[in-house]
């Protein structure tokens, strides 16, 4: 586990059409900007399961995160994903290069198949998805995705999770990659 710091900059937006609108007016859209989306409770919602619902089953659990990751897993396989704004989603898609847009999700790597069943249900398609169970976004970002995207100079991130967007802000803290982070809260 990473500690990472609070005292980061960011934007907090209560919805992901916000979310884009801030990104298109700053005029961020370019070949040199990497867009990373992360998944859960910022791209997609399941109904009823929710971080209420992960912080009441972590309690009922005794915070064992194994028991709750194996009954969230049960959960979502009989659930349907919805986006939380598809149609701002799409026109964001129509106007930046493909290419340049990743999700990052905390989610174990063994997920992989349910994940991108789940994205494909809401029409999220062929963008690469990375996988960060285990250790820091941030770290993930720089070590592993960065190195796919050599042109790269901007970085729009956008999470639900403020640690998340701290310990992206570290980890390119001193780097020459600017970072735009998006705090992204469901029902702001
Ligand atoms: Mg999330």
């Amino acid at each position: 586990m990473c500690l990472v710091s609070n005292r980061h900059r960011y934007r907090a937006v209560g919805e992901l059409k916000r979310a884009v609108l801030i990104i298109q007016r700053c005029k961020l859209i370019d070949e040199n900007t990497l867009y990373v989306f992360d998944i859960d409770e910022t791209l997609m919602v399941y109904d009823g399961i929710d971080r209420k619902w992960w912080k009441k089953k972590m309690v009922e659990n005794n915070e064992n995160e194994s028991l709750v990751l194996e009954e969230w897993l049960k959960q979502i396989a009989n659930h349907e994903p919805k986006h939380t704004h598809a149609s701002s989603f799409n026109t964001f898609l129509e106007n930046v290069n493909k290419n340049n847009i990743v999700c990052l999700t905390a989610r174990k790597g063994s997920l992989q198949n349910i994940t991108e069943q789940h994205l494909s249900q809401i029409g999220v398609k062929d963008i690469p998805v990375y996988y960060s169970y285990g250790s820091c976004k941030g770290k993930i970002l720089k070590e592993i995705i960065i190195p796919n995207y050599p042109t790269i100079n901007n970085i729009v991130f956008v999470d639900d999770n403020k640690n998340n967007i701290s310990s992206v802000n570290k980890a390119f803290y001193n780097e020459n990659i600017k970072v735009q982070c998006y705090y992204f809260v469901h029902n702001l």
